[in-house]
């Protein structure tokens, strides 16, 4: 089973497994991607995950979803086209792999992510987690719909995946985000030499996800509210006290208006 992130719009990765006959994908917020990948690969399309109802991530659904290909989705959200309604605790099975469904509310209110425990093969077995617009590369997703004890609560639950889990975002965030984390840390050298690789990457058009959760909890500031350097720059941005939630909403706050 292969891993790729098909880049899409202008910052988005509709993330596609395949064992060179079928695929599946999740989020497609655009069809061409999808299409162009399954055609240059010669693939069948076998299956959709979809983590939540913004247009960018369902947009491709309509047109990709033909004949009898199942398409999950987070059961609050009412998405057209999911034909699988799913919620925490399920299990979604394709082609011997198992995904276990988290729910993961804040950045809507049904938000809900996928994990693969086992990897993709017996010789590739580093846990996935599909984090849609939760998690990101050095930061989260914006509070749309949830309140922000959810999202903290969201967060705090990834984070207790293995440290080896590779962390599947949407969004090719991580150069800002980085930028903020330093804003933040300022003396923290895991984000000075993550954002030198990164911009490596970047600099070569390459993703800089997957990440792994060991490298968030260094360089991630929203998972890292109980860190005294963390707690400090949110005081001073706003935060009431240093209890997580406080911490984690005062940098929350000030990251949508970095
Ligand atoms: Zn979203």
């Amino acid at each position: 089973m292969k891993l790729s992130a098909l880049p899409a719009f202008a910052d988005n990765y509709i993330w596609m497994l395949h064992d060179d006959r079928e695929a599946l994908v999740v989020d497609p917020g655009d069809a061409a991607p999808v299409k162009s990948a399954l055609s240059a690969l010669g693939l069948s399309l076998g299956a959709i995950l979809v983590t939540h109802h913004h247009a960018d991530h369902v947009g491709g659904i309509p047109s990709l979803q033909t004949g009898s290909i199942p398409v999950y989705g987070p059961q609050r959200e009412g998405i057209p086209g999911v034909t699988h309604p799913v919620g925490g605790g399920d299990m979604v099975l394709w082609h011997g792999l198992s995904f276990q469904v988290l729910d993961t509310p804040g950045h809507t209110r049904g938000h809900i992510v996928y994990i693969l425990n086992e990897g993709l093969s017996s010789t590739d077995a580093d846990p996935l987690a599909f984090v849609g617009d939760t998690l990101f590369s050095a930061g989260c997703g914006r509070l749309f719909e949830g309140s922000m004890q959810q999202l903290h609560e969201s967060l705090n639950r990834l984070a207790q995946l293995p440290d080896h889990t590779r962390v599947c975002a949407t969004h090719e965030y991580t150069l800002s985000n980085l930028r903020f984390a330093q804003a933040v840390e300022p003396d923290n050298p895991d984000i000075r030499g993550h954002l030198a690789h990164c911009q490596g990457l970047r600099a070569q058009n390459l993703p800089t996800l997957p990440s792994t959760m060991q490298t968030e909890k260094r360089i991630n500031p929203f998972l890292r509210c109980d860190q005294p350097a963390v707690m400090a720059a949110a005081l001073e941005h706003g935060a009431a006290d240093t209890q997580p939630v406080s911490v984690f909403s005062a940098l929350r706050l000030w990251k949508n208006t970095f």
